[in-house]
């Protein structure tokens, strides 16, 4: 190779040197690039120093110089990362405040169900004119309030506290007695024990109800009071309502049942019996001379023997009988599922019951007896009026053949 292109090489070249040291470090390689350059062009001084070719080759030599040091700046330094590192924390931010807003959604979800159904209950109980048909959704409201199907409401009622509204799964709470035992009497205020939590419902200074659920935690417990609260003035209402109700459907001397009520309740239980093929029995039970008794010591004595007989005729039968005041001093007692011979033998013992006791009226020892007519559903009877009617034909037949005992019409 000649000198002259030696040189013209080493020129075009420099540019490769400036890249290559360059990747060492950019400004060496640029410098050294420039310097083969320069001393090339020094060396073809006379040959190509001057004219188009070299003009060419020293603006090839620039540029090529140029991009290899803008090639070296770009590979040489370390990536840039902090744009990456900067969304990447924003992602990491959002991702948080999204699960923020995730948790308040559901948060507010739930106490717009809690406030759905303390608002749902309270409507309920202030507008229900059937609060044994209000108790049954109010039994819901309980569930989705409290979130547990385990949640009960105590109503006061003639014979203390009773359940009134349930959830699903009230049963596997513990009874009234039991929970009493726990808390050493009715609880004053809203508290948790054993895994229950206790809330009495109060207006004012009278008691109620009690609220009773599955729950541990003073939340639990001050959410039960809430809804205590809420709820009081309804259901004060409610037990006004039922007060009232019972009133007019309960004879004020005995407390028992109306006629209006026994009819009623003689039909349900003619319907139940009919549809599910069982039996109802049904008493007329009348005091033999009562008049001759009134006239003798009185009609106030009249009405104590009369509060008197209705006591004893009321604990004579079951719990799921009824016994009501049919008219001045005769007694209706319906007794479902009742069989015929089961039903004569309990209006024998109430006969002799009645015979036993002694009335007293100051120093006077006054003692009476009762007949009763016994039908018999359906033997006697396919409708309560047919029922009622064999019922009284019996009674008839009692008092005709002699008072102090029973007649079954199935007999006569
Ligand atoms: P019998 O043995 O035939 O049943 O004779 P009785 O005297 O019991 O029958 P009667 O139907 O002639 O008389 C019923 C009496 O019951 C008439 C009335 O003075 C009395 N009586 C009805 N309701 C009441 C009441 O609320 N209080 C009192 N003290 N007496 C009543
Ligand atoms: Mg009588
Ligand atoms: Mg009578």
């Amino acid at each position: 190779m000649n000198r002259p292109e030696f040189w013209i090489t080493a020129a075009a070249a420099s540019p490769l040197l400036s890249y290559f040291l360059g990747r060492l470090n950019r400004w060496a390689g640029a410098a050294a690039g420039a310097a083969l350059f320069i001393f090339s062009s020094f060396m073809l001084a006379g040959e190509i120093a001057s004219g188009a070719p070299y003009v060419a080759l020293a603006l090839w030599a620039a540029a090529a110089l140029a991009h290899s040091v803008v090639l070296n700046g770009r590979s040489g330094a370390a990536p840039d990362r902090s744009g990456l590192e900067a969304a990447l924390k924003r992602a990491t931010e959002l991702e948080a405040e999204l699960a923020g807003i995730k948790k308040e959604t559901t948060l507010n979800a739930a106490g717009e169900k809690k406030s759905l159904a303390v608002y749902s209950a309270v409507k309920l109980l202030s507008e229900t004119v059937e609060p044994q048909a209000a108790a049954k959704q109010l039994g819901k409201y309980l569930s989705d309030y409290f979130g547990t199907e385990e949640a009960a409401l105590y109503m006061a009622g003639s014979s203390g506290m009773e359940i009134f509204a349930q959830g699903p799964k009230a049963s596997s709470l513990p009874g009234l007695e039991r929970l009493m035992e726990l808390t050493g009497g009715f609880p004053t205020a809203a508290g948790e024990i054993s895994g229950l939590v206790l809330a009495p419902v109060a207006a004012g200074d009278q008691t109620l109800g009690l609220i009773v659920l599955r729950g541990t935690g003073l939340e639990a417990a001050e959410n039960a009071a809430r809804f205590a609260s809420e709820i009081s003035y309804a259901l004060k209402r409610v037990l006004l309502f039922r007060q009232v109700e019972l009133l007019s459907l309960t004879d004020g001397l005995t407390t028992l049942w109306r006629r209006s009520a026994l009819d009623e309740k003689i039909r349900e239980e003619l319907r139940r019996a009919a549809a599910f093929k069982t039996t109802v029995g049904f008493m007329i039970a009348d005091i033999d001379h009562f008049k001759r008794l009134n006239d003798t010591y009185g009609h106030q004595f009249g009405d104590a023997v009369l509060k008197r007989v209705a006591q004893l005729l009321k604990s004579g039968v079951y719990e799921t009988d009824f016994v009501g005041r049919y008219g001045g001093e005769e007694f209706g007692i319906v007794l479902p599922r009742a069989d015929s011979e089961g039903v004569l033998r309990k209006a024998e013992t109430m006969r002799a019951c009645i015979e036993a006791e002694v009335f007293s009226q100051g120093l006077e020892k006054v003692r009476l007896t009762i007949s009763i007519g016994i039908g018999h559903f359906p033997r006697d009877g396919r409708n309560p009026e047919e029922l009622i009617a064999a019922a009284d034909k019996a009674l008839y037949a009692a008092k005709e053949t002699g008072r102090n005992k029973v007649v079954d019409a199935g007999n006569i």
